[in-house]
């Protein structure tokens, strides 16, 4: 949790000239809020990141320099930080000037323009209402720090659970298997189909564990840029590890040159698997499965495309489908966990591409995905 400073909630005061910016103190600290005086704009742009609840500045201490300055700190600013300025003008301007200004000062987004002479009065206010605005910026950024760490919390519960139950399902399958093995005999039919029924079960939570591990570790990917594999690479590794239901489905897989990207190997691996996996699966009874993997550039990345003639997705559920456990068939029909999609969403995610899917109920889908190059 947050725990807010002093100076996440002071007023920075910026009216170099005559007794201005003592009067504005003295407004301010009448509301019980403590103000900070700065000599120049500089100064004002020095304190800013050491925190700040409203900015009062006067229009005259304030260059176009000075403005762009700003507004390339409120750029680095987190997304909740929607700091306030209330700028006081000069009185008696032209039509032309105040519009210039007010364009100006336009690019920094939460501003307010008061005429000069002010009552003390009308600063109250305005104060009073930018400090409540900040107040509600620092609740949100509260709010997402807490949730946050109560994701993260359940990211570790997730990948702890789905770590430590490997072992005990080990055992089960190890010793399922010698019962069989060593008093396969002795069962009757009965007692042999509830021994395989465990061994089915035990099958299908080993995948269920299986990717419920990678979908937590997708979202332990560092943020840093790792080394460009070559795609050709990580296709091969899945193929290979889909060499079965290649055979089986007698698949014509064809892929054209593939870049190198910069990924980990073993993420664009697990892309490759998940969605030529799932374009063996969902295919036509009555075709084999062909299925092209392409890459082309797109502007600043690699689009990949995985292109299958299988059963196709209805319009309403091509977003759904990337969800977890979302899932469009039982498993009599296909069998499958319902986490491929959203570990290869979250993959993508995580190194700032896109996945989508193109498709019609019966003339195939593309699986489209962005990688920055
Ligand atoms: P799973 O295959 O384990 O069900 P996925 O997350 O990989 O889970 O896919 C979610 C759903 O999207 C699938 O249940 C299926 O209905 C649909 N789907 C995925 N890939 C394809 C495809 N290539 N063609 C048709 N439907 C697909």
């Amino acid at each position: 949790m947050y725990r807010r400073s002093p100076s996440e909630m002071r007023v920075l005061i910026l009216a170099p000239i005559g007794r201005d910016a003592a009067l504005l103190a003295q407004t301010v600290e009448s509301l019980g809020v403590k103000s900070t005086i700065v000599p120049e704009a500089n100064a004002l742009i020095q304190e800013l990141p050491q925190g700040v609840g409203v900015s009062l500045v006067t229009d005259e201490a304030i260059s176009t320099r000075h403005i762009h300055e700003l507004t390339s700190w409120l750029s680095k600013e987190p997304p909740w930080s929607d700091p306030p300025f209330i700028i006081l003008t000069p009185s008696g301007q032209t039509m032309q000037y105040s519009q210039r200004r007010a364009q100006e000062f336009s690019t920094l987004g939460n501003f307010t323009l008061i005429e000069r002479p002010v009552r003390p009065e009308t600063i109250e206010s305005v104060v009073r209402a930018g400090l409540r605005g900040r107040m509600k910026q620092y609740e949100i950024r509260s709010r997402q720090a807490a949730l946050l760490q109560a994701n993260a919390d359940l990211e570790q519960f997730a990948y702890s659970a789905s770590h430590d139950l490997k072992e005990p399902l080990r055992n089960i399958r190890v010793f399922s298997g010698l019962l069989q093995k060593e008093y396969g005999k002795v069962l009757d039919q009965r007692g042999a189909g509830f021994l395989e029924m465990v061994g089915t079960a035990a099958l299908r939570m080993d995948t269920l564990l299986a990717d419920l591990l990678a979908y937590t570790q997708a979202s332990s990917i560092p943020d840093e840029r790792p080394e460009a594999v070559p795609a050709r690479h990580a296709l091969d590794a899945a193929l290979a590890n889909l060499v079965a239901a290649i055979q089986e489905t007698n698949a014509e897989i064809s892929a054209a040159d593939l870049p190198r990207v910069s990924m980990r190997e073993s993420h664009l691996q697990q892309l490759f698997q998940n969605l030529v996996g799932n374009a063996l699966k969902y295919r036509r009874e009555c075709d084999p499965p062909r299925i092209s993997v392409t890459s082309t550039r797109s502007g600043q990345y690699w689009l990949f495309c995985i292109e299958d003639n299988g059963i196709g997705i209805a319009a309403e559920f091509r977003e759904t489908i990337f969800g977890l456990f979302q899932r469009l068939h039982t498993s009599g029909q296909y069998s499958g966990t319902g986490m491929g999609l959203a570990i290869c969403k979250r993959i993508v995610e995580r190194y700032r591409g896109r996945i989508w899917v193109e498709s019609e109920p019966g003339q195939g889908s593309k699986f489209l995905f962005t990688i920055p190059a």
